[in-house]
């Protein structure tokens, strides 16, 4: 053995952890089709959260402004204000939450990644859950930014399923339509009428661009930064 190395023993390294210090908690990305409940589901949890006397944070990001800046509206007809709107590129501060039982984000396809590290940040200090809700992909299929940043850091990944508007089958994508046309066309970050969008499996989301675009289209490998736009 060549060298020397000396030990000191100065204590456990508790990585900041003390019996004091909060328990961390998950980071959950829920995500789905367009019109697959999450809204839904998210009002639901912040209904039993308070329904036990608990506190809820909801966050929503600033972008989604089809039905009004703050209010968070299910197309099951149910809504609730967000406690918060994050503006685009605020990364939040952890104090907003301090008071919370959990955290609920909609429309988390919208954050930015700074925004997802930050509610990432939040269940290791302040050991609250954050759930965010969202679509995993835009019309042209790719990720959206936030939605990639959640799949890569959450600690749990569900999926909230519904079926193909053509089919009985699971609703991988959403499909963007413009004058009743199926496209891949159209602005990055457009945000759309909800009849714009539909769920679909990929057979019909393939089937439906090849009727009203070509099939070049969908392996053009443009990078996409476009949303859906969708009600989520
Ligand atoms: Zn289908």
């Amino acid at each position: 053995m060549t060298g020397t190395q000396t030990f000191t023993f100065t204590g456990w390294d508790t990585g900041g952890w003390s019996p004091y210090a909060p328990v961390m908690a998950k980071l959950y990305f829920r995500y789905g089709a367009v019109g697959s409940a999450k809204t839904l589901n998210l009002l639901a949890v912040a209904h039993q959260y308070e329904r036990q006397g608990k506190r809820v944070l909801v966050l929503k990001p600033a972008f989604d402004t089809r039905f009004s800046a703050v209010e968070i509206v299910s197309r099951a007809g149910l809504k609730r204000s967000a406690d918060r709107v994050l503006a685009e590129g605020e990364v939040p501060s952890a104090h907003i939450a301090a008071e919370a039982d959990c955290v609920l984000v909609d429309e988390a396809q919208f954050l930015t990644e700074a925004q997802v590290e930050a509610l990432r940040e939040w269940t290791r200090a302040l050991g609250v859950p954050v759930i965010c809700y969202g679509l995993r992909s835009d019309f042209r299929s790719r990720l959206f930014e936030g939605s990639r940043r959640l799949l890569e850091l959450a600690d749990s990944i569900e999926e909230i399923k519904t079926t193909c508007a053509w089919c009985n089958r699971k609703a991988t994508l959403n499909l963007k339509f413009v004058d009743g046309v199926a496209s891949l066309e159209g602005p990055s970050r457009q945000l759309g009428a909800e009849e714009r969008y539909q769920a679909v499996c990929y057979r019909h989301y393939h089937e439906q661009l090849a009727a009203g675009t070509t099939p070049e289209a969908l392996t053009d490998g443009e990078a996409s930064v476009a949303t859906g736009g969708t009600r989520v």
